[in-house]
């Protein structure tokens, strides 16, 4: 009796009071991951990106507070200490973060929230949060994924082949996630919609509802 009562309460609770999903998305440069959760943050106004703070330098096309927020190396390093961040990794000799405070306030709120971050990260933020959802955005194949670095431009040889070593190191650790999309080419929408229904998934879970493991 005692049980149902707190199971319909947590319900109803739940129902107009529900945490939002924590998203982790992953995935070797030039999969189309940023694309990807592009669509979703468009398609669905739930969603929110969090914004990461970084030590490296804004390149063409960053915008402060929109990319990223631009920090400098010692600033970084203090909110480290200050317990500010929820993961934080080196990448390239760059400290890239997530703010915590902000994430923890929409998820309260319902929101849900995404964080676009490599798998360093992904790993210790799945470890700190296991309700979080990890999803791995996998290029079709090498060679579409090689067209697609290639595509890109100003790099050199020897800076694609780099890159293509760094995509199959990750590849390997995708068995670690949740959740795998496979970016097909020219498939943009369908890997939105694949991410949309992932996240729709998570909402419908009983332990979710029932606030037993959030
Ligand atoms: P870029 O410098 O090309 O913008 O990003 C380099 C890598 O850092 C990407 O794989 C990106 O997903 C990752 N990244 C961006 N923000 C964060 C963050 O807050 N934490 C972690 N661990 N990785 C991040």
């Amino acid at each position: 009796m005692n049980r149902c009562r707190t199971l319909s309460e947590s319900l109803k609770e739940e129902y107009t009071d529900r945490i939002g999903v924590l998203l982790v998305v992953s995935g070797p440069a030039g999969a189309g991951k940023g694309s990807v959760v592009k669509w979703l943050n468009e398609h669905d106004e739930n969603v929110f990106l969090s914004i990461s703070e970084t030590t490296r330098a804004p390149r063409k096309g960053d915008e402060e507070g929109v990319t990223y927020y631009f920090v400098d190396r010692k600033t970084f390093e203090e909110r480290i200490e200050e317990d500010h961040y929820f993961e934080f990794a080196q990448i390239y000799g760059n400290y890239y973060g997530t703010p915590k405070n902000r994430i923890i306030d929409m998820l309260k709120e319902g929101k849900d929230v995404i964080l676009e971050i490599e798998m360093q990260g992904a790993a210790k933020v799945k470890e700190m949060y296991p309700q979080a959802v990890t999803v791995f955005i996998m290029p079709p194949s090498l060679e579409e994924l090689r067209e697609r670095i290639t595509g890109r431009g100003s790099d050199s040889e020897d800076e694609i082949n780099r890159r293509m070593s760094c995509a199959k190191d990750e590849i390997a650790l995708a068995p670690n996630y949740d959740y795998i999309i496979v970016n097909k080419k020219n498939a943009l929408v369908e890997s939105g919609k694949n991410l949309q229904s992932v996240l729709c998934a998570e909402h419908l879970k009983t332990s979710r509802i029932l606030n037993q493991n959030v």
